[in-house]
């Protein structure tokens, strides 16, 4: 028998659908592939350098477990350009990716039974981590306002057990930005309630509108002290593979996440530290622009296409690189809330791999039986080959 805890485990969605995608690959169907949860696109130069240079010098040791003085206060630096307010190194821990952030963070807020709020639909992973750090995540729904949450709703969901809300923005799937008002409205109101905000900035540096993305922190500093700010290179320099993250907060909390990660993982990879840092000191800000630039257009040529999509309405796709499509009207004729009937997104998904050879993730993975997320992080031709066939696909599907 295997521990209570494995019950919990049920492996990631977004893993499972790009696993889906690689069997119809092998079994020889020609897929584009709109699961990845990465961007396509080559090494930065300042990484490759940084990385080299520190295998060159040999370096092969422990650093601090949450990561080199250095790159922490370089980080430090980082965050005070970002919110406008001073960031020591005390106040921020290097991680193996922002998963690891979050996790940490789970581990050191949550007592059996405290409860997190999650907007959904949501990406995968959070709902997973508060499980396992013994929590229990409460999902608050955004479909039928936009995909952004209504406070009301928020309020409606605290209990005297409610401990955190975590707020992702820009928002993996749905791709919303939250703006400044909804920001300070959260703020307040973890304050007033006396809740820790988990505040996950990865896609921060992928801005496709006017509404600019916002540090929670910076919108109302009264929340600092009681704010996790999660981040990662895994996306800004689609670093995905080489894992680091971080995550920056009071003092004690850092200190708590060093206890606990000097038990786990002990320090983030060295090589792949020296590479960030070197990064951080060297960058003009050229990749970081042409990242930009290239899921912008990305981003504009694939609406273009999906507006010849006849039930589905055009998604925002404000920031990330995700087009969330609400599908409730193929899966779920009106009323589509009660009855779910005999087609639901899971078979629509795999048909869609198995007859139009084009691969996505289910909204079942973010707690959304009437959603599908599309990656636009992958080349220009492959993408529009993909979205091409996938609005055929849809508007046939019957
Ligand atoms: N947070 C969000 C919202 C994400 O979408 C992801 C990755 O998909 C992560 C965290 C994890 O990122 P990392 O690869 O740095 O662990």
């Amino acid at each position: 028998m295997l521990a209570q805890r494995t019950a919990l485990l049920k492996g990631s969605g977004t893993a499972a659908a790009r696993a889906a995608a690689k069997e119809a690959v092998d079994a020889g169907v020609q897929v584009v592939d709109l699961t990845a949860g990465e961007i396509w696109t080559d090494l930065a130069p300042t990484i490759r350098d940084g990385a080299i240079a520190a295998i060159d010098k040999g370096i092969n040791r422990y650093t601090d477990t949450v990561g080199l003085m250095d790159l922490r206060e370089a980080l430090g630096r980082k965050l005070t350009a970002e919110t406008g307010q001073a960031w020591g190194a005390s106040e921020i821990a290097v991680t193996a990716g922002a998963k690891q952030a979050l996790f940490n963070a789970a581990m050191v807020l949550l007592d059996p039974g405290d409860e997190v709020i999650i907007p959904a639909p949501y990406w995968t992973t959070f709902p997973a981590q508060v499980q396992i750090a013994g929590g229990v995540p409460v999902h608050v729904d955004t479909r039928a306002n936009g995909f952004v949450p209504r406070i009301e709703d928020i309020v409606a969901a605290i209990t005297p057990r409610t401990r955190a809300i975590v707020i992702n923005t820009p928002n993996n799937p749905t791709g919303t930005v939250y703006d400044r008002t909804l920001l300070r409205a959260l703020g307040e109101l973890a304050i007033e309630r006396d809740l820790w905000i988990i505040f996950d900035e990865c896609y921060r540096d992928f801005i496709h509108t006017d509404v600019g993305h916002h540090s929670i922190v910076s919108v109302i500093p009264e929340a600092r002290s009681r704010t996790v700010i999660v981040n990662a290179f895994s996306k800004a320099l689609a670093l995905t593979g080489w894992r680091i993250g971080y995550l920056a907060g009071p003092d004690h909390l850092v200190r708590s996440v060093t206890a606990l990660q000097s038990h786990t993982t002990s320090n983030p990879n060295v090589i792949a530290q020296h590479a960030v840092l070197h990064h951080l000191q060297n960058t003009d800000g050229t990749f970081e622009a042409r990242l930009q630039n290239q899921l912008t257009a990305a981003r504009n040529m694939g609406l273009g296409v999906l507006s010849g999509l006849s039930r589905i309405p055009v998604p925002t796709a404000m920031g990330g690189f995700y087009f969330y499509l609400d599908i409730k009207n193929l899966v779920a004729p009106e009323p589509w809330n009660l009855v779910i009937g005999d087609r639901d997104v899971d078979m629509l998904v795999r048909e869609m791999i198995a007859k139009a050879g084009v691969a996505t993730v289910s909204g079942t993975a973010f707690g959304d039986p009437f959603g599908m997320r599309l990656s636009y992080g992958i080349p220009w031709d492959r993408l529009q080959e993909g979205l091409g066939r996938l609005v055929g696909f849809l508007n046939a599907w019957s």
